[in-house]
């Protein structure tokens, strides 16, 4: 009997989903399954590193989803520690190197599955490996930062790179009483926000205590010996006893490129929608992957779980014989950073106009519960429709608790290219502790659809 082989390279989100899906379909007499995994974990969540660090989730266990062991039970061959270093396309073959016995080996694979992540982006400056710089990628990067915190009690830190994760990791440093200063080139944290919406969370980081300091670029890691004592910028000097990078990130792509696998303009691997790259016998699945943006019909890489998850899944289906699609992303998003909530879908009002859109926006200001009923909280949402057609292209939620997650109702109506009066006019729910009688994405709905009529 002919066992065919499925190699995966990389043993988290995409590549684990993969994996398991496909060893559910198809038994080990089938198709034998060989995970190659450069770190010690698999199937960890690297979206709750944050609130590891925050001590929120005090026990580092439960970010690990599935260990390598009980993989190993399920029937998947994982080997951790082990590194793929080439591809051979040709050959069917990828060459790996044990990184603990230090042995180089190679293995043929019938199907491979790319799924190596992303890379985190650093800045190119002077003592950028001086101790107590971090960088947040790895369940071993949030251990470390964790540590760090515990052990050593910084009093400042300076986060560099207003995103997401540079958000999120404030907010931790803040809940175990660090000062902290966030370090953004753009004119506003958040670009993924307009800069109307980006203001807004800028001004209530401010409230909070954080300090925000815009149009600013690090240009070096002052040191005491091999230790951080602060960020130079070209403006002032920072004081620093730890610094966090979260400059975001861009697709791991470079072992399918060396390879000739096919990668697009953002960098990440081309694929079709069933994940299946342009080289025969070779899938890709995750923040390495290109992917398709519904509303302005060009390839994107956004690095976020929910594709990874999703593309994993197709991808497990397709090698073990199925049909199953991935149909491209919205660029749907939601963060927190301490009591403040973003959310955003589709295009913002840049966005657009820069794909050539002639679009409208409109913003409206509302509350997250009844205006009366007590902890009611601000909210704020911005939609964008394109002029002809009213069709909802985007929007944006800045709020309180409560807040973010209204942005699914829009991120479905962009899915579905309902026009704003479409929107405004939804059967939405309604209770005083829940929401006002108006739900804000209908009050925004309707005030977009109102410049347009
Ligand atoms: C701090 C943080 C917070 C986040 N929060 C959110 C969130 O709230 N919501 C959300 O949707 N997403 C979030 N994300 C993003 C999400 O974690 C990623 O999109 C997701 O993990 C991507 O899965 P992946 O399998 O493509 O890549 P990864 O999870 O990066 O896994 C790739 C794996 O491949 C391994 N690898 C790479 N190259 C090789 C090689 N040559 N040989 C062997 N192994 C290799 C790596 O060691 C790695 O374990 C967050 C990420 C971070 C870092």
């Amino acid at each position: 009997v002919v066992v065919d082989r499925l190699v995966v390279i990389g043993g988290d989100a995409g590549g684990m989903t993969a994996a398991s899906l496909a060893r559910r379909r198809r038994d080990a007499a089938e198709l034998e399954i060989v995970v190659f995994e450069r770190g010690g974990f698999t199937s960890y969540v690297a979206c709750g590193i944050p609130y590891f660090v925050g001590d929120v989730v005090h026990d580092p266990d439960v970010l690990v989803a599935r260990t390598p062991e009980e993989h190993r039970r399920r029937g998947l061959d994982v080997r951790t520690h082990h590194e793929v270093l080439t591809i051979d396309v040709a050959a069917r073959e990828v060459q790996f190197r044990d990184l603990h016995a230090g042995t180089e080996h190679r293995l043929h694979y019938d199907d491979l599955v790319v799924a190596t992540g992303a890379v985190p982006r650093r800045p190119d400056i002077p003592g950028i490996d001086a101790e107590g710089v971090f960088g947040v990628q790895t369940l071993d990067d949030g251990m470390a930062v964790r540590r760090w915190v515990d052990e050593e009690r910084p009093t400042n830190a300076v986060v560099i790179g207003g995103g997401y994760i540079g958000l999120e990791m404030a907010e931790a440093l803040v809940r175990r009483g660090v000062h902290v200063t966030l370090l953004e080139q753009a004119p506003q944290p958040m670009t993924t926000l307009d800069p109307d919406m980006g203001a807004l969370v800028a001004a209530a980081m401010r409230d909070m205590g954080i300090e925000v300091v815009l149009e600013t670029a690090a240009t070096g890691i002052e040191r005491v010996g091999r230790r951080v004592r602060g960020v130079a910028t070209d403006g002032a000097a920072l004081v620093a006893d730890m610094v966090v990078l979260g400059l975001g990130v861009k697709p791991g792509s470079e072992l399918a490129a060396a390879a000739g696998i096919p990668v697009g303009e953002t960098g990440g691997i081309v694929t079709d929608d069933r994940m299946a790259t342009r080289t025969p016998g070779v899938w890709a699945a995750g923040d390495c992957a290109e992917l398709h943006h519904r509303v302005t019909g060009r390839p994107v890489a956004i690095a976020l779980g929910t594709h990874a998850n999703k593309q994993g899944r197709v991808v497990g289906l397709n090698v073990t014989g199925g049909g199953a699609l991935f149909p491209g992303v919205i660029g749907t998003a939601i963060t927190k950073v301490c009591e403040i909530e973003i959310g955003r879908t589709g295009l913002t009002e840049s966005e657009a106009a820069e794909a050539g859109f002639d679009a409208v926006a409109a913003t409206i200001e509302s509350t997250t519960r009844a205006s009366y009923y007590p902890g009611a909280a601000p909210v704020t949402v911005k939609t964008v429709a394109e002029r002809d057609s009213g069709r909802l292209l985007g929007a944006q939620i800045v709020g309180r608790e409560g807040a973010a997650k209204r942005i699914d109702t829009a991120a479905v109506a962009v899915w579905n290219e309902m026009p704003v009066a479409d929107v405004a006019a939804l059967d939405l729910s309604y209770a005083p502790p829940l929401s006002p009688v108006w739900d804000p994405i209908l009050l925004a709905a309707r005030k977009t659809a109102e410049l347009i009529s």
